[in-house]
C-alpha cells in the first residue's frame, strides 16, 4: 500500500499536491534544491539536491513508494531512474518538454494545433526566413524547448522583426517553432486526469485571460456554449486515451471562428485549475494524487461560479490577508516576491460571474 509519496519539484503545485495528499494521511518528501521550497514546508522531509542529480534522485526512491513531479522539465535520467515508481512514465515528459514534438503528437491523436514551422537546424532557419519573405504574417516564434510564462517567445510583426530576431536572439544550436498568430476568441483549458485502471475524468472548462502572456483569471465556467465545452471535453479524453495518460494533463485551447486548436499540454496540475479548490467537489491536486496511486477519481462536478486570480509578486496589496475579505486565499510562502513570480490566488466564489468579476475588480484596484 502507498504510504509516502515523492514529489520532483517543490514550488506551489508540488506544495498544493502536498497538502491534498497531506489531508488524506500520506507522507511527503520532496526533492528541490532551494532549503525551505513552498512544498518543503509541509514535507515530511526535503531532500535538497539539483533536479539532474541522480544519486539524490535516488535517494527520493528509496524513500517512498510512489514518485510523482510538479513540472516537465524533469531530466529524463532522472525520470528512467525512478522509472520503477514513476507510475506517469517519462514519456509524456519526452513529448511536453518539447513544443514541436507536442504539436506533432497532438497532430497524431486527430486534433488541431496553430499552423506553425518547426526551425531545428541553421539550414531550416535560413529557409524559413526565405520563405517569410514570400509570406510575411503576424507570428511568435518560440523557444521549443523551456519556456513558460512567455519566456522564449519572440513576436514578429515583419521582415525587419524577423532580422532583428536572427540579430538578438536566434541560436543555432536552439530549436524553435514560428507559429502564426492566432485571433482566438477565447483561451480555454481543461484538465483531464486518469488513473492506471484506464478511470478517466474531465474537470469543468475554464476560460483564462492573460496579461504579458501570463495568466491573470481563470473564470469558471467558461463563457462558452455547451457545443464547446463538449468539444473541449471531447478533445481531453481524445488526448488521455491517445497518449495512454496516467496521472494529470492540463490543455489549453484557442476558441478560433473554426473550432478548437490545442496550443500546449501540460503533465501536471495547471495554474488554470486552482479554481478546483475551492468551486469543485475535488481538486484538481487531490485527483492527481488519486491518479498517480491508482485510487478511484472523485467527482469534478463544479459546486459554484468562480474566478481564479493570480497574485504576482508585485501584486504587494492582495498577500495582504487583511485586504481579501471572505475570498478563498492560497499563498505558497515563497520567500521573495519578485515581479511576475506567481506568489499564490484568490478564488471568489459567488452566485454568478458578473459578481465574482465585480469583486476580483475591487481586488485588483484595492477598494
Ligand atoms: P507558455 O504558457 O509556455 O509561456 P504559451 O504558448 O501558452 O506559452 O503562450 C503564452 C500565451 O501567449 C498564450 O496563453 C497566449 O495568450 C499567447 N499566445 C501563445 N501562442 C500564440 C499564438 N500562436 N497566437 C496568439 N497568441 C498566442
Ligand atoms: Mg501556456
Amino acid at each position: 500500500m502507498i504510504q509516502t509519496i515523492g514529489i520532483l519539484g517543490g514550488g506551489q503545485l508540488g506544495r498544493m499536491m502536498a497538502l491534498a495528499a497531506r489531508s488524506m494521511g500520506f507522507g511527503i518528501v520532496v526533492l528541490d534544491p532551494t532549503p525551505n521550497c513552498p512544498c518543503g514546508q509541509i514535507a515530511d522531509k526535503q531532500i535538497i539536491a539539483e533536479f539532474d542529480d541522480v544519486e539524490a534522485a535516488k535517494e527520493l526512491l528509496n524513500s517512498c513508494d510512489v514518485i510523482t513531479y510538479e513540472f516537465e522539465n524533469v531530466n529524463l535520467n532522472v525520470a528512467n531512474a525512478l522509472s520503477t515508481k514513476l507510475p506517469q512514465t517519462s514519456r509524456l515528459l519526452e513529448i511536453t518538454q518539447n513544443r514541436i514534438v507536442e504539436k506533432e503528437e497532438i497532430r497524431n491523436a486527430g486534433l488541431k494545433t496553430v499552423e506553425y514551422v518547426a526551425i531545428t537546424s541553421l539550414d531550416s532557419f535560413t529557409q524559413f526566413v526565405i520563405d517569410y519573405k514570400n509570406n510575411p504574417r503576424k507570428l511568435i516564434i518560440k523557444t521549443a524547448q523551456g519556456g513558460y510564462d512567455g519566456k522564449g517567445q519572440y513576436v514578429i510583426n515583419s521582415i525587419e522583426d524577423l532580422s532583428h530576431f536572427e540579430k538578438t536572439n536566434y541560436h543555432t544550436k536552439v530549436q524553435y517553432v514560428a507559429e502564426n498568430f492566432t485571433k482566438f476568441e477565447k483561451e480555454l483549458s481543461v484538465i483531464v486526469c486518469r488513473n492506471k485502471n484506464g478511470e478517466v475524468s474531465v474537470f469543468p472548462v475554464a476560460e483564462n485571460i492573460h496579461k504579458n502572456q501570463i495568466l491573470f483569471q481563470s473564470i469558471v465556467p467558461a463563457r462558452v456554449s455547451a457545443d464547446v465545452e463538449k468539444m473541449a471535453i471531447t478533445v481531453a479524453t481524445q488526448l488521455a486515451t491517445h497518449l495512454n495518460l496516467v496521472g494529470t494533463l492540463a490543455i489549453e485551447l484557442f476558441l478560433c471562428e473554426d473550432g478548437l486548436l490545442v496550443n500546449e499540454l501540460a503533465p501536471r496540475p495547471h495554474n488554470s485549475g486552482h479554481y478546483t479548490m475551492n468551486a469543485c467537489i475535488t481538486s484538481q491536486f487531490e485527483q492527481h494524487i488519486r491518479a498517480v496511486c491508482n485510487l478511484s477519481l472523485g467527482d469534478t462536478k463544479l459546486i459554484s461560479n468562480c474566478v481564479m486570480l493570480n497574485i504576482l509578486g508585485e501584486d504587494k496589496h492582495l498577500m495582504n490577508r487583511e485586504n481579501i475579505g471572505k475570498h478563498k486565499l492560497h499563498l505558497y510562502g515563497k520567500a521573495e516576491a519578485k515581479v511576475a513570480r506567481k506568489m499564490g490566488h484568490i478564488n471568489v466564489i459567488e452566485d454568478n460571474i458578473e459578481k465574482c468579476l465585480r469583486e476580483v475588480n475591487k481586488l485588483v484596484n484595492n477598494n
